[in-house]
């Protein structure tokens, strides 16, 4: 196995990894970036962003994830294709394997690796990503203003969402998939209060249809087994979502569902060395603004930290 020391590593390519970079590179910490699976993250398939602060007239998720590319580049940061695949945290520094076959080591971590979204598995649902289905109603609701809509979920994620679409569109099916929710009753009170939501209970989906576009949905209900399709223009799956944070579980704290815990107020995690920016440490706002901005608060935390240890 090869062998090299980083002064400041940075696993993923979000909006949090390449805020950490920015800032980690004009600080002077020589920052080395692993982009991982998916390169620039969970917006790379998303159409428009209108809703982060400086892009007046909106701008399409690939393309915001370029300009965030050049600006760390434009500062010294070393960009690098691999993936993350081991950690050992046991002892500093602090050692990342890559590829399976790249054994570095580090004297700060930033964990930037992001969560992503479950999804039912259909076909058309991976076809239409983008063109009618989307996982984020607070990033895509807008566009489907005054045309109806349909949301599958029933936890709070789901109830927050539908309130939400609600409150733009002119209908929303909720699609549960049980005779009962699992949000909280606050939750389900506002839901079942909305006129503008119509609950399916005990309904599954079948198919969601459309060539290019979201045109309506094929739903089955499991009691009566009775098949229907209803026309709506966007289908937003909201059934939960995973962190990628498998690899470093043995050493972090974590929550229930695998969220790095981070000491409030900080990025840093219970590893001296280690902080979680982004997605991967956030199950509440999962908005790409705040994910850039704990990229920030990592950077900053990983530079007084190598001060504070005489490492920079
Ligand atoms: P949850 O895991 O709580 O809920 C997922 C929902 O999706 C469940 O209703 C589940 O159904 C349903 N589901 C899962 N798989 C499928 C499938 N294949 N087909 C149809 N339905 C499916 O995830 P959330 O994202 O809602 O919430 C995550 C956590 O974040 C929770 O702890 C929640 O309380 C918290 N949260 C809090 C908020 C707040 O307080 N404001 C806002 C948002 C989230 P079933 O019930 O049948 O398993």
């Amino acid at each position: 196995m090869e062998s090299e020391n980083i002064k400041c590593l940075i696993i993923g390519s979000g909006p949090a990894g390449y805020s950490a970079a920015i800032y980690a590179a004009r600080a002077g910490l020589k920052p080395v970036m692993y982009q991982g699976l998916q390169p620039g993250g969970q917006l790379t398939i998303t159409n428009d962003v209108e809703n982060y602060p400086g892009y007046p007239e909106g701008i399409n998720g690939p393309e915001m994830m370029e300009d965030f590319k050049k600006q760390a580049t434009r500062f010294g940061t070393d960009i690098r294709y691999g993936i993350a695949t081991d950690v050992d945290f046991s002892d500093q520094p602090l050692k990342v394997t890559i590829d399976d076959n790249l054994e570095l080591t580090a004297d700060t971590v930033i964990i930037a690796t992001g969560a992503s979204a479950k999804w039912l598995g259909l076909e058309s649902e991976a076809r239409l990503n983008g063109s009618g289905v989307s996982a984020c109603a607070v990033c895509d609701g807008f566009f489907y203003r005054g045309l109806e809509v349909a949301i599958v979920g029933a936890g709070d994620t789901a109830c927050e969402e539908a309130s939400y679409l609600a409150n733009l569109c002119a209908k929303v099916y909720m699609i549960i998939r049980r005779s009962e929710m699992r949000a909280s009753s606050i939750m389900q009170e506002r839901v079942k209060k909305n006129p503008k939501i119509e609950i399916l209970w005990n309904t599954v989906t079948e198919e969601i249809l459309g060539d290019t576009a979201v045109e309506a949905m094929r739903v089955k209900n499991a009691v009566t087994g009775e098949v229907e399709d209803i026309p709506v223009s966007g289908f937003f799956v909201a059934i939960g979502h995973d962190p990628n944070s498998k690899i470093f579980q043995k050493y972090l704290k974590h929550d229930e569902q695998g969220y790095l815990k981070t000491i409030p107020g900080t990025t840093q995690t219970n590893i001296d060395g280690v902080f979680a920016c982004g997605d991967v440490q956030d199950n509440v706002y999962r908005q790409a603004v705040t994910a850039a901005g704990t990229g920030c608060m990592a950077a900053l935390d990983a530079e007084r930290y190598l001060v504070s240890k005489e490492l920079h």
